[in-house]
């Protein structure tokens, strides 16, 4: 790991986790990009990349009521609904990869991936990137790293996982992970770091991986649990802006729109050959009730054209940002792509500016937005709204940040 900035403070990150995640403001209800809270006070949210198609969506709300009436239980039986949004899946996956299992969230969708690819290879070894989050189960636990999520991630990881340098931090990580490549089951990666703020991977970093681990008999898991899925605005998954072909992708969140949903896209043989050995069943994974979500969220997608819109709202916003960047040197970058962006915000010495983005927030929410630090040094505005943002919404964030800079929080 990277050395820690002196002026950076544990007690201070842990200050702000336990103010961000442990007292939330209190949400009563949602609509479209905006949140009330308990006292009927109005937010923009700008955080919630779970609601893509936006809160209470009424041809959601209209769908999965309808369903629910009909008919809802485990995947056992063979209703219309499972193979019709597995097909769905599948057309929306690049070729090979047309083999869906449907789970409920992120984190059993990167487990049951860690399981494909080491019951497919026979082997155990997990690469991974070091500071990335995959989830809180025991397999997709294990192979994050983010010490912002849990600060004895490289204490408490098991001997099979092994994590590469982290490219943002080391400008030799490709090279370094590239001779740590021996004879891996697969490696995982997002092809952003989601919880680091948003950060592009280099151009070419997962090419040149995925690369060597194929060469060396392992296969590559895209987690795009958060990335994929339309957000990027220009592509649909995070990995085609590297250019590449996974062999198992995981999804969530924007899938269910907030409804538990998740899933694995594979490929027929991996498939076949955990059948032949392996077990899966999800007694809610892919119920007639998540997949109508699942189908209705695709269709809301399609049809409002939101990926567009992502792509549109989302370089207006980074217009924004990047003025305001211009203005005030805290903003050290503005990462990202779409409606998937981090502003990152550093002390003139260039160490993180965390207690001051704590700060920021505390401001922001008070002037009716809802943004939150990320990143392991928590010095990054997370920046990754309902897919449905407007263009006068994004214009009401960055005046309200604009206002927050100028106050000098
Ligand atoms: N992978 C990534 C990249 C994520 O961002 C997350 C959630 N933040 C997960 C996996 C885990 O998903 P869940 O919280 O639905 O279990």
């Amino acid at each position: 790991p990277a050395p820690e900035p002196a002026a950076f403070s544990r007690d201070a990150l842990a200050d702000v986790q336990e103010h961000y995640y442990a007292d939330p403001p209190r949400i009563e209800r949602g609509w479209r990009q905006h949140l009330v809270d308990v006292n009927g006070r109005a937010y923009l949210d700008m955080v919630n990349n779970v609601a893509a198609i936006g809160h209470a969506h009424p041809r959601l709300t209209e769908a999965v009521s309808r369903q629910l009436a009909l008919l809802n239980t485990n995947s056992r039986f063979n209703y219309r609904a499972i193979a019709e949004f597995s097909r769905r899946l599948a057309d929306l996956a690049p070729d090979p990869l047309d083999t869906v299992f449907l789970v409920n969230s992120g984190s059993e969708a990167v487990d049951l991936a860690l399981r494909l690819v080491q019951v497919a290879t026979g082997r155990e070894e997990m690469l991974c990137v070091a500071e990335a989050y995959h989830g809180w189960t025991m397999a997709s636990d294990a192979v994050s790293t983010s010490t912002a999520d849990n600060p004895n991630a490289m204490a408490t990881r098991p001997a099979w996982v092994r994590p590469v340098p982290a490219p943002h931090r080391d400008p030799d990580a490709l090279a370094k992970a590239l001779a740590m490549v021996g004879e891996p089951a697969g490696f995982i990666a997002e092809a952003f770091y989601g919880n680091a703020g948003g950060i592009p991977l280099p151009d070419g970093y997962l090419a040149a991986l995925y690369a060597e681990v194929r060469a060396k008999g392992g296969l590559c898991v895209a987690d795009e649990v958060q990335v994929g899925y339309g957000r990027l605005g220009r592509h649909f998954w995070g990995f085609e802006q590297q250019g590449v072909v996974p062999d198992v992708i995981t999804i969530a969140k924007a899938m269910g729109n907030g409804h538990p949903l998740g899933a694995v896209i594979t490929t027929r043989e991996i498939a076949e050959t955990y059948r032949r050995v392996g077990y899966f069943f999800s007694s809610a994974g892919g119920s007639p009730v998540s997949c109508v979500t699942g189908m209705t969220v695709l269709d809301v997608i399609e049809e409002e054209g939101l990926q567009a819109n992502a792509a549109r709202v989302g370089d207006r916003l980074r217009d924004l940002m990047e003025a305001l960047a211009a203005e005030h040197p805290i903003i050290g970058a503005v990462h990202g792509l779409g409606l998937y962006m981090g502003v990152e915000l550093n002390r003139p010495d260039g160490s993180p500016a965390t207690e001051e983005t704590s700060a920021i927030c505390e401001r922001m929410l008070e002037l009716g937005v809802v943004v939150q630090p990320t990143g392991d040094h928590l010095n990054i505005l997370k920046i990754k709204p309902p897919m449905v943002l407007t263009e006068d919404s994004a214009a009401f964030f960055a005046a309200a940040l604009a206002r927050t800079l100028a106050e000098g929080w």
